[in-house]
């Protein structure tokens, strides 16, 4: 798709929303830089305030205008955890998923039930990349296994709108959507063995929907990952080719090494260290111990190298806030 035809969409998707109470005007400003980032951890493993889990969501604040970026995994986490943090989600009008996976979609319809009761136009645009909605199974059975076609219908049905974007695109001034992302290197980040129902049968799911969040500001990249699984070094390299190509600043959420060989993490940390990585906030299935050896490898500190918790937090001024936990 090309970004003109992205474009259009986005306007179709404008077309039908509800009115909002906060405005968000998308435009295509491929130099803007964003001055004011903060991102905060809604849904992760472990928990500073708030409850943790097996999954992945974050608010993005840029400039003043605020985007949620995937929704964890039980129904009520990340509406409880943004209340007991005293984040209001019910202005936040768009919502990113990353990919399919439950654990990164699994709170979007109670979210939207709950804030829509404050602000019908609260998470009624959802953002998405082509292949979200393919048809899946998990080995062994002939069950759907792709939760998001069934939140499709539910989520339409309540007044959503979802926005399909085939290449990148510029959602807010300076922030961006990369779309799918291209498997340049063999990262291989997926698993476990899952299917895509295609005309030739069941075929290995490389979740080819997997798509980051890219925030270009003044020292530079600024990348938010949902699981990863189109590759760490995949995603940084198509950021700053599409986005800007200038160092990549901070790299933000899940990264899908938890089981990485100490090869895989070795090389991806020399290419994260020649990128200019100054702050890894590495959440969900990043993986504890290869938040610490891309510490070291990378060359970075237990300032700027940190294990997230819900509620930590990484502003561009301040760099990351680990709360308590992670001091
Ligand atoms: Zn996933
Ligand atoms: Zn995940």
């Amino acid at each position: 798709m090309t970004r003109a035809a992205a474009a259009l969409l986005i306007m179709a998707g404008m077309a039908g929303a509800p009115a909002t109470t906060e405005p968000q005007p998308i435009r295509s400003d491929r130099g803007h830089r964003v001055s004011s980032v903060r991102i905060t951890i809604l849904s992760t493993m472990l928990a500073d305030k708030g409850m943790g889990e097996w999954g992945f969501a974050a608010l993005i604040e840029a400039d003043g205008r605020r985007l949620l970026f995937d929704t964890g995994d039980r129904s009520e986490t990340v509406l409880q955890n943004a209340r007991e943090l005293g984040i209001d989600l019910s202005t936040v009008t768009d919502v990113v998923l990353s990919h399919h996976h439950a654990d990164h979609t699994g709170g979007l319809l109670t979210l939207r039930r709950e804030l829509a009761k404050v602000n019908p136009a609260a998470l009624s645009r959802i953002h998405v990349a082509p292949g979200i909605f393919l048809s899946r199974r998990k080995a062994g059975s002939d069950a759907e296994s792709n939760p998001v076609i069934a939140l499709k219908d539910a989520m339409v049905a309540g007044g959503g709108v979802f926005i399909e974007h085939g290449a990148p695109v510029e959602l807010l001034p300076g922030v961006w959507l990369t779309g799918p992302i291209p498997r340049r290197y063999p990262e291989r980040n997926w698993g476990p063995p899952m299917s895509l129902v295609t005309a030739r049968g069941l075929v290995p799911d490389s979740i080819p929907e997997d798509m980051a969040l890219v925030l270009n500001t003044d020292k530079g990249l600024v990348i938010v990952a949902g699981c990863g699984h189109a590759g760490t070094i995949n995603t940084v390299e198509y950021a700053r080719e599409v986005v800007a190509p200038g160092p990549v600043y901070a790299l933000i959420g899940g990264l899908h090494l938890f089981a990485a060989t100490e090869e895989t993490l070795a090389w991806t940390a020399a290419k994260l260290r020649a990128a200019g990585l100054v702050a890894l906030l590495g959440a969900h299935c990043t993986g504890i111990e290869a938040v610490f050896r891309i510490r070291d490898l990378a060359g970075l500190t237990r300032r700027t190298a940190v294990v997230a918790a819900v509620g930590s937090s990484f502003d561009l001024d301040r760099g990351i806030d680990p709360l308590a936990l992670a001091q």
